[in-house]
């Protein structure tokens, strides 16, 4: 039993077109029109391959083979949704191979002791609404009433009108649960999003643990004046201030551990003029690690820093914390099963952690779980560049293929 790695492809390249920006990259928000253009299509594809299609409250679209028995589910997917001007791989890969997996399933009349289903999960990036990796939360229970009813995107349609708009039920979002008996594994494919397998020569990784992500909002209020006018003494700058938190992110990262990592991704002046002392910097900070205790580390720096920082300036500050979620380390038993199935398939692979996180750390909270990585070129993801061969896809799909149906012929019942 083999993948089809021409349709695999033809199909990624396919809905690289839906959300296409006339600059190169593609821009699929999350319940937006290119989204809902996208989950058609898949849809179709799914329907045509023989799978059972169905659409959950909030928005989530499972495609299933039954098993001979009842039992639970070995769950396989990903995501649709883009970033800004992002890349054509980063999730549809996880969604495509799935699919191909369970089409090459049927194909085959290949029956398994449990059922498979693959999922394309509903707004994992977050690009309009703050949060992300919504529709595996409410998988796991994890969404909450005040969440959905009081997130704002920038034109202030909160989560739960935009979900009503996509034809989704928000107010039942409860129905999307699903519970940790219901579950076997989940298994994930990903693109790898850094320069690891590149570097190593490696097509595949088989993912040991994913970082988990603490990210805060910080708003530094100050005194706004005349850019000329106002003195240099007694000025009360938040800019000044958010430059050197900047500095101290970097610093406290770098000196944690060497797997912590400390980004701001974004900042705002107001009122955001070039003569003017702001009165107010937005700015977020973002941690990841997959060792807690150095992450911990480097929070704790950070939040004793601006607080100091912001007695000696005269700065007002709020600190506002966005998510926390521990980082999950894979159980050793499906790491081995993915690796022994990669060298039975003569499949060159490297274990590794993830830096970045998926949908699949979240559905650890339910069962066990499994990634699969792809080799990016040049590491380069959330951008146009964005690109992870034909080929390496293809062993991806396959290794994703034959760990599936040892999961889900149990052979492997202790996992
Ligand atoms: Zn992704």
């Amino acid at each position: 039993m083999n993948i089809n790695k021409e349709r695999l492809w033809n199909r990624i390249q396919e809905l690289g077109l839906i959300g296409a920006d006339p600059e190169g990259g593609v821009s699929r928000f999350a319940f937006s029109p290119e989204d809902k253009k996208a989950s058609k299509l898949v849809m179709t594809w799914m329907k045509e391959a023989g799978l059972k299609v169905r659409v959950d409250a909030v928005g989530n679209i499972f495609g299933r083979i039954d098993g001979l028995a009842q039992g639970p589910v070995v769950l396989t997917g990903s995501h649709l949704d883009s970033v800004k001007n992002g890349g054509k791989f980063d999730g549809v890969a996880g969604v495509i191979s799935a699919l191909e997996v369970l089409q090459v399933m049927k194909e085959n009349n290949k029956e398994t002791k449990y059922p498979v289903e693959m999922v394309i999960f509903v707004n994992e990036e977050g690009s309009k609404f703050p949060g992300g990796l919504m529709g595996s939360m409410a998988i796991a229970g994890k969404l909450t009433r005040e969440y959905l009813y009081n997130t704002k995107d920038s034109s202030v349609t909160t989560l739960r009108e935009a979900i009503k708009q996509y034809g989704g039920h928000p107010d039942n979002f409860l129905d999307a649960r699903r519970s940790p008996s219901e579950l076997k594994a989940f298994l994930e494919l990903h693109i790898e999003q850094a320069g690891f397998l590149e570097y190593k020569n490696m097509p595949v990784g088989v993912v040991s643990g994913i970082a988990g992500p603490y990210q805060m909002k910080l708003c530094l209020r100050g005194r706004t004046g005349h850019a000329g006018a106002a003195p240099m003494q007694g000025r009360r700058d938040p800019m000044v201030a958010a430059g050197m938190i900047i500095q101290e992110v970097e610093q406290s990262a770098i000196e944690a551990a060497f797997t912590t990592r400390g980004t701001i991704g974004y900042i705002k002046a107001f009122p955001g003029g070039h003569n003017i002392i702001p009165e107010t910097v937005d700015l977020t900070i973002d941690y990841r690690d997959i060792d807690i205790s150095s992450r911990t580390q480097a929070v704790d720096r950070i939040k004793k820093y601006i607080s100091e920082v912001c007695k000696i300036r005269r700065l007002e500050h709020e600190l506002e914390v966005t998510q926390d979620t521990p980082p999950v380390i894979i159980n050793e038993k499906i790491v081995k099963l993915l690796d022994n199935t990669a060298k039975e398939h003569g499949i060159p692979t490297i274990i590794m952690p993830s830096g970045a996180a998926h949908d699949a750390m979240i559905m650890a909270e339910l069962c066990n779980i499994g990634m699969i990585f792809v080799r990016s070129r040049e590491g380069l993801s959330h951008c146009p560049k964005e690109f992870s061969s034909k080929e390496d896809l293809e062993l991806a799909t396959e290794l994703l293929l034959h760990s599936i149906i040892k999961v889900a012929d149990g052979l492997t019942d202790e996992v």
